[in-house]
């Protein structure tokens, strides 16, 4: 037998050098076909002082002269550089977190166009000069970068996530340390990799990674001026505590159980296909994943039965095949917490109308499950899953049906399959998340904010108001009126 070459270990990035990860390094294992692939660095406390230093030192260095239009200039070449190293990408991401090729190149076709974006907006943000309240005063203000944006980032979409937290960073001159999850580091090791191609000068993007320590003591950092983090609500509750007793400014965009209403009027085809793919995409792996579903009583039984056949039927496979449509999910204990989710709504006496357990293949496989008979005390119906598994019951009226979808501590996303106009726009303002969907699910753009409401996040990423989350006022007062008030008057 010949014994295989041990995998090369990965290095960090800190002030644009690849340096080693002075922790315990660890293999990274492929969902599909549970073996190692490469070693992944993990870096010390140390180490993260390290690269918060390499950023503060690059804030105030050339990168500070660089015009707006410059840094738009390079933002721009960044997102040329990831176009043309898209597959390579890809192939990184897939191997990271098992999502289906499908999947991932659509995000990294996304990816380019959220650095474009906000690279045009590098050189708009100007400031205000607010009207004299008396002769001889200039009153005004100057936009600034926040500072060193502390990025901390989850599995789902390791790449697509750096760009959310990367391109108004940087576009608003901030510089960065990053810190993916321990689970997927390779996908933004190599994006970040393509920053110094790009013309950005060293320590404005510096990678640290590593588990759940390496976070925190990046989260509550003295010299991070701003968190931006994606990931459970329960991490980000720690990573807001830690931000805000270090002072700084945290973002944080976090877990979500979000509902579907189908209306009896709804385009049945549409609501099936759009329910189906709403908490099937990307196997239920991500936060807006519509997972409990709210049925007109009177379209129950045709509507369900439809939806099992349609998600019984997806295709589950490699993810690097193209007719894939059901990937494995992330990690061994992701998918046992997955599966332990489907066990206890079985106990909790809901009924499986389709999936539910683990198929018979090698890789962290689980079935795309439909779970009927819940109520809203069904923990399938509070907890996020984080998985391809959908609760379904039913509603008799909107009224209803408004109460059910709210009645959770979660507020990300809602969906309404609806031919009633007036009903539509009823529910947009009724319904109580960050965004809502009518005859469609989960569409996204660069443009367009990400907001979670109640447990599901603080602040917004993405469109042209999240800047203001990367930039600061300063206030600037110039009195040229050559007469000085007298204190006693003031
Ligand atoms: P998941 O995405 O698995 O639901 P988390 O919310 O725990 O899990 O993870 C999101 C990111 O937060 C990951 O990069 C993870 O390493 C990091 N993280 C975990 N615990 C902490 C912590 N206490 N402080 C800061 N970051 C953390």
């Amino acid at each position: 037998m010949i014994a295989s070459a041990p995998l090369a270990e990965r290095p960090l990035l800190i002030d644009g050098r690849a340096v080693r990860g002075a922790g315990e390094p660890r293999p990274s294992i492929d969902p599909a076909s549970e073996r190692a692939w490469t070693v992944v660095p993990d870096a010390t406390p140390a180490q993260v002082d390290d690269a918060v230093a390499a950023a503060r030192t690059a804030l105030n260095g050339e990168w500070r002269r660089a015009l707006p239009r410059e840094r738009g200039r390079l933002l721009r070449r960044l997102a040329d550089l990831i176009e043309a190293d898209r597959d390579r990408l890809v192939a990184a991401e897939i191997r990271d977190n098992g999502k289906t090729v499908r999947e991932v190149t659509a995000q990294y076709s996304l990816i380019p166009e959220f650095y474009r974006y906000f690279a045009e907006l590098a050189d708009k943000l100007d400031g205000r000069v607010f009207p004299p309240e008396r002769p001889g005063i200039l009153n005004y203000t100057l936009v600034e970068p926040v500072g060193v944006v502390g990025a901390i980032t989850p599995w789902n979409s390791p790449g697509l996530q750096l760009a959310f937290k990367a391109a108004p960073a940087l576009a608003a001159g901030n510089t960065l340390v990053v810190k993916p999850s321990e689970q997927t580091p390779v996908a933004t090791l190599e994006q970040a990799a393509l920053f110094a191609q790009a013309g950005f000068p060293s320590g404005v993007v510096n990678v640290v990674t590593g588990a759940g320590d390496v976070g925190a003591a990046l989260a509550g950092h003295p010299g991070i001026d701003l968190v931006v983090f994606t990931g459970s609500d329960l991490t980000g509750r720690k990573v807001g505590a830690a931000a805000g007793s270090a002072l700084s400014a945290s973002v944080l965009e976090l877990g979500g159980k979000s509902a579907q209403l189908v209306f009896a009027d709804a385009d049945l085809e549409q609501a099936v296909v759009g329910v189906a793919a709403g908490i099937c995409s990307a196997s239920g792996q991500t936060c807006i994943a519509g997972s409990r579903a709210y049925v007109e009583s009177s379209i129950y039984p045709e509507f369900s039965e439809r939806l099992a056949q349609r998600i019984g039927e997806l295709r589950l496979g490699a993810p690097d095949d193209w007719s894939t449509e059901i990937g494995p999910l992330a990690f061994a204990a992701h998918r046992d917490r997955v599966e332990g989710f489907c066990e206890t709504a079985s106990a909790e006496g809901a009924e499986v109308l389709v999936g539910g357990r683990r198929p018979e293949r090698t890789g962290f496989f689980f079935q795309p499950t439909v779970i009927a008979g819940v109520t809203n005390a069904t923990t399938l119906m509070r907890e996020e899953v984080f998985g391809p598994v959908l609760g379904l019951t039913t509603f008799e009226d909107e009224e209803e049906a408004v109460q059910l979808a709210n009645d959770s501590r979660f507020a990300l996303g809602a969906g309404a399959w609806t031919t009633d106009l007036a009903r539509a726009h009823r529910l947009t303002q009724a319904l109580d998340a960050g965004t809502v969907y009518v005859n469609n699910y989960r569409l996204a753009s660069f443009q367009t904010p990400l907001a979670g409401f109640k447990d599901s996040g603080v602040g917004f990423e993405n469109g042209q108001d999240s800047l203001a989350h990367f930039t600061r006022r300063k206030a600037v007062w110039i009195d040229f009126s050559g007469r000085q008030k007298d204190p006693a008057s003031t």
